[in-house]
C-alpha cells in the first residue's frame, strides 16, 4: 500500500519532528519558557528524525548503509527526552543513570553493528532504549503526581510505557528471528507512539505555563505573598464554608510609620523591610494560614477554622514576633512594628469581603489607640466592657 511505504513514513516522521524542534526551540530561545528543558526536548526531536530505520526507503542515506546509526539516534532520542522531562518537571537533575545506560547501549550497538551482528545490535539498542523509557515513565509518573495531574497522570505516562513494551517486543523479535523483517504497520505504530509522547510533553509544558501565569496573577511580585485578587477568591471560598459551620477569621495589619522608613532609607530600604515582614510572618504561621499583601505596607492573614479569640492570640504572637525581629539592611537594623485588626467572618454574611471591612475598622482603632497593638472586634468589649479599649495594651510610640 503506497500510503504505508517507508519513504512516506520517513517524510512524515521528519516533517513532524522538525516542526517539534522548531516549537521547542521557539519556546526555549524566544519565549524563554523552561529554556534548558526545551532545548533538551528540541534535541530529542532532532535526534528522532534520524532514529527511524526505514528498510526499503527510496531516499538513500547513511541510515540504510550503516544500520547502527539509527540505533544510536534512537538511544540519544530517549536519553534527551528523559533529561528534558526531568528538567521540565523540576525533578532532581540526575543525569548519571541516563548517561551510563546511553553510553553502555551505544558501545554495545557499535561493537555488534560494526561486526555484522545485526540481531544482537538491535537487541542491545532495544534494551538500552527500553531501560531509558522505563526511567522516563517513572519520572513522568513521579513528577506529574507532584503537580497533582490527578486522572491525567496515567494518560501522560502511557506513551512512554507503551514505548517500553514495544521496545521489549522489538528486542525479543530480533533475537528470536535471525532475519527480522519489520512490518510497515509496526513502524507506523512507532511514529504514532512518538506523536503521543510529544503530545504528553505539550500537556506538561502547558501545565507549567498555566501554573506560571496563575502564580503571577495571584502573587505579589515584590514579596511573593498572595495578592488582593487571591484574597478575594479565597474569601469567597471561606465565606461559603463558614455558611456551613466552618468559622474563619482574618487579620489585617499595617506597618507603623512606614513612610518614615522610606524617607530615611529610600525606597529600596522600604522594599527590603516589606520582604522581611513577609518572611517573619510567614515563618510564624500554620501551614493552612495564608498571608497576602493587599497593597503598600498593608497585609492580611486568612485563618481558616479559627474563631475570634484564637485569631487575636495569633495576631498578638505575630505582633510580638515582628517587634522582636528588626530587619537587617545594609548593616543597619530597621525596627519594625505593625498594628493589627482582627475579625471573624459572620456566617450569615453574603458579601465575602465584609470581614475585610470589619477587620479594617479594628485596624483603624489599633492605629488610633497608639499603634503596635491588636484590636479584635467584640472581644475586648466583652472583656472589659469598653468598646474603645484595644485587646493588647499599647506597645507603640503613643504618638497619636
Ligand atoms: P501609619 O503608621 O499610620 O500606617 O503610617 P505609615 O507611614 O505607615 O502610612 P502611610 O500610608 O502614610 O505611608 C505608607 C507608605 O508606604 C507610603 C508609600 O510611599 C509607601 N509604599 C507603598 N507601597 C510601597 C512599596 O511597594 N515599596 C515601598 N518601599 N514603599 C511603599
Ligand atoms: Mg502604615
Ligand atoms: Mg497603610
Amino acid at each position: 500500500m503506497q500510503f504505508f511505504d517507508s519513504t512516506t513514513l520517513l517524510l512524515v516522521n521528519a516533517v513532524f519532528n522538525l516542526l517539534a524542534v522548531l516549537a521547542w526551540a521557539l519556546l526555549a530561545g524566544v519565549f524563554r519558557v523552561a529554556p534548558r528543558a526545551c532545548w533538551l526536548l528540541a534535541g530529542a526531536h532532532l535526534a528522532r528524525v534520524f532514529a527511524l530505520r526505514c528498510y526499503d526507503c527510496r531516499i538513500s542515506s547513511p541510515l540504510q548503509t550503516w544500520p547502527w546509526l539509527p540505533e544510536l539516534f534512537g538511544v540519544l532520542t530517549l536519553a534527551l527526552l528523559c533529561l528534558g522531562v526531568r528538567r521540565l518537571l523540576r525533578l532532581r537533575f540526575a543525569w548519571a543513570d541516563v548517561a551510563a545506560l546511553s553510553a553502555g547501549g551505544a558501545l554495545a550497538v557499535l561493537g555488534l553493528g560494526l561486526n555484522g551482528h545485526i540481531a544482537g545490535m538491535l537487541a542491545a539498542g532495544s534494551l538500552a532504549m527500553l531501560l531509558i523509557a522505563v526511567l522516563l515513565s517513572r519520572d513522568l509518573l513521579v513528577g506529574a503526581a507532584a503537580l497533582r495531574f490527578g486522572p491525567w497522570l496515567l494518560p501522560l505516562a502511557l506513551p512512554s510505557l507503551a514505548m517500553a513494551v514495544a521496545l521489549a517486543w522489538r528486542g525479543w523479535r530480533a533475537l528470536s528471528d535471525p532475519a527480522p523483517t519489520v512490518p510497515a504497520l509496526a513502524i507506523w505504530l512507532w511514529v504514532l507512539l512518538s506523536l503521543a509522547s510529544s503530545l504528553s510533553l505539550i500537556a506538561l509544558i502547558l501545565h507549567r505555563l498555566i501554573a506560571r501565569i496563575s502564580q503571577l496573577s495571584l502573587h505579589d511580585p515584590l514579596t511573593g505573598a498572595l495578592n488582593r485578587r487571591a484574597v478575594t477568591r479565597r474569601l469567597q471560598r471561606l465565606q461559603a464554608l463558614s455558611q456551613r459551620g466552618h468559622p474563619f477569621s482574618l487579620l489585617l495589619l499595617d506597618i507603623d510609620h512606614f513612610k518614615a522608613i522610606n524617607d530615611r532609607l529610600g525606597h529600596a530600604g522600604g522594599d527590603a523591610a516589606l520582604v522581611h515582614v513577609v518572611n517573619v510572618l510567614g515563618r510564624a504561621l500554620r501551614s493552612q494560614d495564608e498571608l497576602a499583601r493587599l497593597g503598600g505596607e498593608e497585609f492580611c492573614v486568612l485563618l481558616p477554622h479559627t474563631e475570634l479569640a484564637a485569631a487575636a492570640e495569633v495576631a498578638e504572637r505575630l505582633r510580638a514576633r515582628l517587634e522582636a525581629s528588626p530587619c537587617s539592611w545594609k548593616s543597619r537594623d530597621i525596627a519594625l512594628t505593625a498594628s493589627f485588626g482582627v475579625a471573624q467572618a459572620r456566617p450569615g454574611e453574603l458579601r465575602a469581603e465584609a470581614v475585610l471591612v470589619q477587620a479594617d475598622q479594628q485596624l483603624y482603632r489599633a492605629k488610633a489607640g497608639g499603634r503596635n497593638q491588636v484590636c479584635a472586634e467584640g472581644l475586648d468589649d466583652a472583656e472589659d466592657g469598653s468598646p474603645e479599649a484595644p485587646l493588647s495594651l499599647p506597645q507603640g510610640d503613643g504618638e497619636d
